[in-house]
């Protein structure tokens, strides 16, 4: 495949714009040579401005469950469009969305809609320590919260891509009341409880990881998660960005069967439209402004494209009884074609999958937290994303990102993955 205008526009877009990109990982450092520059999309493909056709398994990095340009999000975001794109005033659509999202999620009797899963994550944590007067939060070292101070420590994928553990700009001060565990280790939580007792707003966790790689929650550590949190009086936050209405419809508490008292969410629910959001139980809620003292707001929250976009989302997969189950049988048959071919080729690896999110890491231990996923071997990673690529296979240029899976897919799709899996596994 030739990459060509890419390589143009990329040039272009360094002048003007740092390393090219609006968001790290899309500079392809990770893997090394050109992003590819997309000109647009339809169903699971791309076409990028060479011309080229690839087979994409980020989606947006999560949001397009269902397929890019995605028809039903489309004509509701045109004709919404056609009456105003923002007013800063309430819309119905607002409160349309926010009843169907309840009603899908386990737990949760309001919610509060923003423009990224960053924010959701930010307000959730301010709420935490507001409503609990506490200020210490502890986070899992790998997982990714979005960009906001509290979290740039240990945050998995981004960072790691580029090797830098937490950012600078992030004061001491903020850090210190960021406790790190490790993940699906219970005991190190407890340690964190007992040494700063009475001083934990939050305990915030991927409820499923996605950002070191997909991770799932070994048996027993989501319900002891949930129990130390209830036992001091510490709010238990899920952020479902990547897993809300994703794994289930009511995301990873569905699945789970584990309540947490906040949750947050971003890509599927604004169904590829600037949108995250935060929900918890009314107590906890009306802890806000207007009506409570926590301040949170926003100029384009709640923004009507990205209102419209969102409940056509929603009301698709709640109108699916079995988009669930089809997702996970066709990642579970890419699991398995991927696993054969490459035990085939001799290659070591190590897989993991929960629902319609799977990674692959290059090495023969269990990948359970960030320390095993940093195990994987980088140089064969990126051998594998560009054997992937020139035959027409995206997935994330970085070996800490997990691969989303969309029902555009076909099974034909799956097996041109498969079978450019075994030729690339070749040439490992
Ligand atoms: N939380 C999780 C689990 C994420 O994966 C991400 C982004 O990838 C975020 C939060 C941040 O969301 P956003 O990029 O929309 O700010």
């Amino acid at each position: 495949m030739l990459y060509k205008r890419s390589s143009e526009l990329f040039v272009e877009a360094n002048k003007v714009i740092p390393g090219g990109v609006n968001s790290p990982v899309r500079a392809f450092k990770g893997v090394g040579g050109t992003p590819i520059f997309v000109k647009e999309a339809k169903g699971a493909y791309l076409y990028d401005e060479d011309g080229n056709r690839l087979i994409d398994y980020i989606n947006s990095w999560g949001p397009m469950i269902l397929g890019h340009a995605y028809e039903p999000v489309v004509n509701a975001v045109v004709e919404k469009a056609k009456k105003g794109t923002s007013f800063g005033m309430p819309t119905e659509l607002e409160t349309q969305i926010a009843q169907l999202a309840v009603s899908m999620v386990p737990n949760i009797d309001k919610i509060r809609f923003v423009n990224s899963g960053t924010e959701a994550c930010m307000s959730a944590i301010r709420l935490a320590r507001g409503f609990t007067k506490r200020d210490k939060i502890i986070k899992f070292s790998g997982c990714y919260h979005g960009h906001s101070d509290s979290f740039l420590i240990a945050a998995g994928s981004g960072l790691s891509t580029f090797g830098v553990p937490n950012s600078p700009g992030v004061t001491e001060g903020t850090a210190k009341d960021t406790l790190l565990a490790a993940y699906n280790d219970i005991d190190n939580v407890k340690a964190l409880f007992e040494a700063n007792k009475g001083q934990i707003a939050a305990v915030i966790i991927e409820p499923v990881a996605g950002n070191m790689g997909c991770i799932p929650p070994v048996k027993g550590f989501l319900g002891a998660l949930r129990q130390l949190c209830t036992e001091n009086e510490t709010l238990l936050i899920f952020d479902e960005v990547m897993t809300g209405f994703r794994l289930a419809k009511g995301g990873a508490q569905e699945l789970y069967g584990i309540q947490a008292d906040i949750v947050c969410f971003g890509k599927v629910i604004g169904g590829g439209l600037p949108v995250g959001a935060f929900a918890a139980r009314e107590e906890i809620m009306n802890y806000l402004a207007p009506i409570g003292p926590v301040y949170q707001a926003g100029t384009l929250s709640g923004n009507p494209l990205a209102m419209a976009a969102g409940l056509e989302m929603l009301k698709a997969l709640n109108a699916d009884n079995e988009i669930f189950t089809r997702l996970d049988e066709k990642t579970a048959y890419l699991e398995k074609g991927i696993h054969r071919v490459l035990t085939e080729a001799n290659v070591v690896f190590t897989k993991n999958r929960v629902g319609s999110m799977i990674s692959v890491h290059f090495d023969a231990n269990p990948v359970y937290d960030f320390a095993t996923a940093k195990n994987g071997d980088n140089d064969t990673f990126k051998k594998f994303f560009h054997g992937l690529l020139k035959r027409g296979v995206y997935i994330a240029p970085s070996a800490y990102e997990t691969w989303f899976i969309t029902d555009a897919l076909t099974y034909e799709d799956l097996d041109f993955t498969i079978q450019a899996v075994g030729e690339t596994a070749k040439e490992l």
